[in-house]
């Protein structure tokens, strides 16, 4: 039988990287990694808890298979005008797979040679599968909102009424999402009409016979129906000072609030439909089942969410 890969060599010294460590396209330039290399960037990055998340399922993982024991995630701080040459040398560097944050997302839709319908359609991608030709491109940010509603909630986008806040990359994720899985109807709220009206715009065409309408703010429809799934998409909350993006007790009693955002754990939207005893939850969630089907497509092997819940949580301190 032919011994394991040593997990920490002196051959491999990238296997002990930290998961705070942040590298630069400087240390792209002179890479070498004997293993599978797999990557977030963004700018900042120093947030990130998706090192964290990653190394802690392939830590799991290469539990079960010994191919994982040479898999590592690490993350890298890329400006919007690095952004080609990044993605060309983590290309010709080998990396298997990439994760794309803020302000990236968008941009690197130009720089992918296939792209999966679903995130041609949302006209944005979080995950690169490495190709011989270049990369492929995913959007998994619309899968990890339904399993973490589902894990969280109990809640289903299929046949629900959902009232979605936000118009922004995440809002029109979320709306594909809501509207591929066949909810009953999607009501958009926004700040600014122009965002609104160009989501609305671009969903049209995908909204088969599901009733899609936005509104303002504080010009809720009389007859929006009870029971929906409201869902922020807003960046509303996350800095403790900023308000609520919705009434919450303005609408008619809905049957869950989600809140994207993970990191203040408890936005006063949160706090709000806690007070008014609704199921609600924050967007952790959300973080782990992206990730876990990032890290899916990459290894084709089953991921142990467990695991990048509880880095995650251990990363968070929640
Ligand atoms: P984005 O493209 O910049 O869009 C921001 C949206 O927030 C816009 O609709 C904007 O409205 C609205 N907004 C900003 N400040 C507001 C305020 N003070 N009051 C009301 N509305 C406000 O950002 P994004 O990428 O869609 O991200 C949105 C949020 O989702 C972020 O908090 C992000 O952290 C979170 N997120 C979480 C996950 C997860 O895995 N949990 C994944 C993706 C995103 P205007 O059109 O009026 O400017």
């Amino acid at each position: 039988m032919r011994a394991a890969r040593a997990v920490v060599s002196i051959e491999n010294p990238k296997l002990s990287i930290e998961n705070s460590s942040v590298l630069s396209l400087r240390d792209l330039e002179s890479w070498s990694f004997d293993g599978t290399a797999l990557a977030v960037i963004g700018q900042p990055i120093s947030h990130s808890i998706s090192p964290a998340m990653h190394n802690a399922a392939l830590a799991a993982m290469a539990r079960i298979d010994r191919r994982f024991a040479t898999w590592k995630y690490f993350r890298f701080e890329v400006p919007p005008a690095d952004l080609a040459d990044a993605l060309a040398l983590l290309h010709a560097r080998n990396f298997r797979g990439i994760n794309l944050t803020i302000p990236h997302k968008v941009l690197a839709i130009d720089h992918v040679a296939a792209i999966d319908p679903a995130a041609k359609a949302i006209g944005a991608v979080n995950t690169l599968l490495r190709t011989t030709t270049g990369w492929r491109g995913f959007n998994t940010d619309g899968y990890g909102l339904a399993a973490g509603l589902r894990e969280d909630l109990g809640l289903d986008l299929a046949g629900a009424h959902i009232v979605l806040l936000g118009a922004g990359g995440a809002a029109r994720g979320a709306a594909i999402e809501c509207l591929d899985r066949r909810c009953a109807s999607l009501g958009i709220v926004n700040r600014t009409p122009e965002h609104l009206a160009s989501l609305l715009r671009a969903l049209a065409p995908l909204r088969r016979s599901i009733s899609l309408r936005g509104f303002a703010p504080n010009a809720v429809p009389a007859d929006l129906a009870a029971g929906a799934i409201v869902i922020n998409a807003t960046s509303a909350g996350l800095r403790d000072s900023d308000a609520p993006p919705i009434d919450l007790a303005a609408l008619p009693r809905p049957a869950g609030v989600y809140d994207m955002i993970y990191n203040p754990p408890r936005t006063a939207l949160l706090r709000i439909a806690e007070n008014l005893g609704l199921r609600c939850a924050n967007g952790l969630s959300m973080l782990v089942h992206q990730g876990a089907r990032s890290l899916a497509i990459w290894s084709d092997a089953e991921v142990p969410v467990n695991a990048m819940r509880e880095a995650a949580r251990a990363a968070l301190r929640v």
